[in-house]
């Protein structure tokens, strides 16, 4: 646990050794001249409630929340915005004034940001595909679908799964649809976001031929010091652009600290400085 002297955060998961979080919020700091301290703590699900209520009595700000604690975060929130009472999962905790302490997701808002600002990749009238049905695709279907495609596919492994997110989205357009990767064969969409933990083992969902359209953009969630197994089927099957899922992080980040500190870093500076 760290010292409480200063303002303290810290990212909570498991794994967590080679999250770049510290780093980017220790950037954010500099960069706006706010003094506080960021860790990355190695904590599973058995011991998430405990450590969080032990980080918060002992002066903890707030709290970052990744795999596989986002559904449990959502439970230990005393209260929720909208977008996270809507993904059901929260990756951001923050203390309030009086004690309490807020949920929130910002996940979905980092990813819309890093695609329509910082790679200039339009979901408006688009035919969209997520891969995977887990934890993130939770928290980013409500804010895509903000952004008016024209059609949401969720393809995944557990096809009921798939089936189950979209019924429960269904609310926000009846153009989202479930499936399985078999259920895709002939279909063609303009962007294809992977929210599958495959490339974290450097795998990949079998894709039939021909699924990305003419001009279409690939977007892994997932990010390395390499191009991911995604990022490499997007380039073979000829993306205008195939990118990873880096400058979502740093949004979402941003995000956070904006809810923490009441300021919004320069996201494209802490970008760079990780793609030099
Ligand atoms: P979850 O564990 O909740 O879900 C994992 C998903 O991946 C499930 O749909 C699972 O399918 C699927 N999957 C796992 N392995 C395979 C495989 N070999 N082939 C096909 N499908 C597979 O993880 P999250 O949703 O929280 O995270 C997903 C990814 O998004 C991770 O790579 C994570 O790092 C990334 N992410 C990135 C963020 C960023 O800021 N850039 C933010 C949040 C997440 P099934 O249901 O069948 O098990």
């Amino acid at each position: 646990m760290t010292s409480m002297t200063t303002d303290n955060y810290a990212v909570f998961g498991q794994p967590i050794k080679h999250s770049k979080s510290p780093k980017i919020h220790q950037l954010f700091a500099k960069q706006t001249g706010q003094v506080l301290d960021y860790r990355a703590e190695e904590v599973g699900a058995d011991i998430f409630n405990t450590t969080a209520n032990y980080f918060f009595a002992k002066g903890g700000k707030g709290l970052n929340c990744t795999v596989p604690l986002k559904e449990l975060a959502y439970q230990f929130a005393d209260q929720l915005t909208e977008r996270a009472e809507f993904a059901k999962a929260v990756n951001t905790l923050a203390l309030q004034k009086d004690g309490s302490i807020l949920g929130d997701n910002t996940d979905g808002c980092g990813l819309v940001t890093d695609l329509t600002v910082n790679h200039q990749i339009k979901l408006k009238n688009t035919r969209l595909l997520i891969l995977g049905a887990g934890g993130a695709t939770r928290g980013i279907i409500s804010p895509i679908m903000q952004q008016s495609p024209t059609q949401l596919v969720i393809a995944n492994r557990t096809i009921a799964k798939a089936i189950g997110l979209a019924a429960e989205f269904q609310s926000l357009g009846d153009s989202i649809k479930g499936c399985g990767f078999e259920g895709l064969a002939g279909m063609q969409f303009d962007l294809i976001l992977n929210a599958t933990s495959a490339s974290l083992s450097n795998e990949l969902p079998p894709l039939p031929k021909n699924l990305l359209a003419e001009n279409g953009c690939c977007y892994d969630l997932a990010y390395g010091n390499e191009p991911t197994a995604f990022v490499r089927w997007g380039i073979e099957n000829n993306a205008l652009k195939s990118v990873d899922g880096l400058g979502m992080l740093v949004e979402q980040a941003a995000e956070a600290f904006y809810i923490w500190r009441g300021i919004r870093p320069d996201t494209q500076a802490v970008i760079n400085s990780f793609s030099l």
